[in-house]
């Protein structure tokens, strides 16, 4: 799809942010190039309008701004995936490791409903233990999650092999 290399071009790569080693993709200025945001909105909404989807669950933060257009587009519920102790009300939570010690992610109880489909979406996607963490909130409860989507997924961290079989779909490869 020709719309791609316009996507990936505008994404910036920022070198050790925030740590040093880590090269930093960051979407923000393709968020400023509005036929790549747009476009990279409509390569969503063309793949999931038709699959019967009543849930897009969004992963904090970025998954906040890919999330809501799409779920207005196809006429699903946006559903937040937050970091601990943001959400007010009754959560469910789901441990995940990471490199050094653990982080959560919270839902709110009664977001979704048992049986519902979902898709699950951030920005990007590493090691694949938030995205994970995220399917495996949703499942607790019942929820059917399609496919999980990411506009970048870093290859080489082996992140799509801890989703397992679930089916991961991503706009661009970057190493
Ligand atoms: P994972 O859990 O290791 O797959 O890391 C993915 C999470 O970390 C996502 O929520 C991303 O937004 C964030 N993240 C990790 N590396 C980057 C990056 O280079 N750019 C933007 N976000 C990143």
């Amino acid at each position: 799809d020709p719309r791609i290399a316009r996507i990936s071009s505008a994404i910036r790569v920022i070198p050790d942010f925030p740590k040093p080693g880590i090269m930093f993709q960051d979407i923000t200025t393709m968020l400023l190039d509005t036929k790549a945001f747009k476009d990279t909105i409509d390569l969503f909404v063309e793949r999931y309008r038709d699959k019967n989807i009543s849930v897009v669950a969004g992963v904090e933060a970025r998954g906040f701004i890919f999330g809501p257009p799409i779920a207005l587009a196809i006429g699903a519920k946006f559903v937040p995936m937050r970091k601990p102790n943001k959400l007010p009300g009754e959560v469910i939570s789901e441990e995940y490791s990471l490199e050094y010690g653990t982080d959560k992610i919270e839902m709110h109880v009664g977001a979704v409903e048992a049986g519902e489909r979902a898709l699950v979406i951030d920005d990007l996607i590493a090691t694949g233990g938030t995205l994970c963490a995220a399917v495996k909130l949703l499942e607790r409860v019942g929820v059917n999650v399609v496919e999980c989507a990411c506009v970048i997924e870093l290859l080489g961290l082996k992140g799509r092999e801890r989703l397992g079989d679930r089916p991961l779909f991503v706009l661009v490869n970057a190493t």
